[in-house]
């Protein structure tokens, strides 16, 4: 077999591999924990135990060291099987800042733990009332007082944080009107979640979907300095330095949300039978799943182009953003799709579909607004003015 063959061969088998784990989690699995606004336990204990979170932390801490390629795959999976990967997919690549900018004692403390499952990093703690898309907003401080941080302050839509043993925070050091730029005087920091005590304490966020997030409050907060990434004030370009992971494989979560209705549609679609046909046979029904599953693949294609970049070192800004709007789109178009395809049992729970509808719609504002995507390749790859 030629070395592209091996690796295509290797993928299919880890393709297979996480399709057989989520065949243990049927739809009636998320049903249940969708009504009940429960945390997906045994799914993550599962994919924890198998390795696949760990599948971007280096081997010589104890990961897979796999790509990017591999990480987007598992992820896809989980989401065309009818899984949500929100549940945990912070786990993979949150790690990717201690990884890039945190010292060798960081990374020594931190990421065996991490890999070996037995350290959960999976919150990720940035936005604020005041501060969503503009994250130079944000305004929880963490004031150094010798050899210490304190911290007070207030995040929200803080994901995850209840089944995190570790946080990372973004934080001002210096006030924004004081600092060089609005982008400077930011730090980031590994929160020992099981350390705080009541210096952190949490409330749950109801929304629309089971996401298990939180508001975070901050009063008092210890923070040792060690556990401070890289320099003090340089906090904002370490985060923004894993945005591009996170877009490539939210991306991947979108297309496994589009191709699982697409999926779900086609099989309906051959089965229901009115006026005698299966409603498939309608191209009135036919052509609205045909179109969702080729903006699909055109999704899949420019999410593959970004995978591509990025495993290769080479800069992929442009293209993680433009497929994570692509594949957001996409699976928000094959999810109105599915909604008419199943007439009125796309409204009955039972059926999956409008779970997966309202969670699909997530990522066309969450992680980043598809219009603050729009704005980045106006600015910065087209060459238009800045608009703030
Ligand atoms: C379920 C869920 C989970 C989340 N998990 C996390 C998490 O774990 N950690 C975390 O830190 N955050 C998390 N978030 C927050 C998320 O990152 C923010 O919601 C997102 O960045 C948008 O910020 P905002 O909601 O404050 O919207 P705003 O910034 O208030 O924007 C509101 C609207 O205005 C538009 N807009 C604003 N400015 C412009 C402009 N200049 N041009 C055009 N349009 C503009 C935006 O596109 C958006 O549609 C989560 C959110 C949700 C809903």
């Amino acid at each position: 077999m030629t070395d592209a063959g091996e690796v295509r061969a290797t993928r299919e088998a880890l393709r297979e591999e996480v399709r057989r784990l989520c065949a243990r989690y049927p739809s009636s699995y998320w049903q249940e924990l969708d009504r009940e606004r429960a945390y997906p336990s045994a799914f993550v204990r599962d994919l924890t135990e198998g390795g696949y979170l760990a599948c971007l932390v280096p081997e010589e801490y104890g990961g897979a060291g796999l790509g990017m390629a591999e990480a987007a795959l598992i992820l896809e999976e989980i989401n065309r099987s009818g899984g949500n990967a929100a549940a945990c997919h912070a786990q993979m690549y949150t790690m990717g800042t201690l990884l890039r900018h945190g010292s060798a004692e960081q990374k020594a403390r931190w990421l065996p733990g991490i890999a070996a499952g037995q350290l959960r990093l999976q919150a990720f703690a940035v936005t604020e009332p005041d501060a969503g898309s503009d994250t130079t907003r944000i305004a929880t401080f963490a004031e150094r007082r010798g050899e210490r941080y304190v911290v007070n302050g207030q995040k929200v839509f803080i994901s995850r944080v209840a089944h995190s043993d570790l946080m990372l925070l973004l934080a001002r050091t210096t006030p924004r009107d004081e600092a060089a730029r609005k982008t400077a005087g930011l730090s980031a920091f590994v929160v020992d979640l099981r350390e705080a005590g009541d210096t952190v304490r949490v409330a749950p966020l109801e929304t629309m979907i089971n996401h298990d997030t939180y508001e975070v409050f901050f009063e008092g907060l210890e923070i040792p300095v060690e556990s401070r990434i890289g320099e003090e004030g340089r906090g904002f370009e370490y985060i923004l330095s894993g945005m591009n992971a996170e877009r490539i494989l939210l991306a991947s979560e979108s297309l496994g949300d589009a191709l699982f209705f697409v999926d779900r549609c086609t099989k309906y679609a051959n089965e229901r039978v009115v006026f005698d046909r299966p409603i498939g046979r309608n191209q009135g029904v036919q052509f609205p799943i045909a179109r969702a599953y080729v903006h699909a693949r055109a999704a899949m294609a420019a999410r593959d182009d970004a995978v591509r970049l990025y495993d290769a070192g080479e800069p992929c800004g442009a293209e993680a953003n433009m497929s994570k709007l692509l594949a957001s789109e996409a699976a928000w178009e094959a999810a109105n799709v599915a909604m008419d395809v199943f007439g009125g049992y796309g409204m009955a729970t039972e059926f999956g579909i409008e779970r997966k509808f309202r969670e699909a719609r997530l990522y066309l504002v969450a992680p980043v607004a598809n219009n603050l995507v729009l704005s980045y390749v106006g600015q910065h790859v087209l060459g238009l003015p800045r608009s703030f």
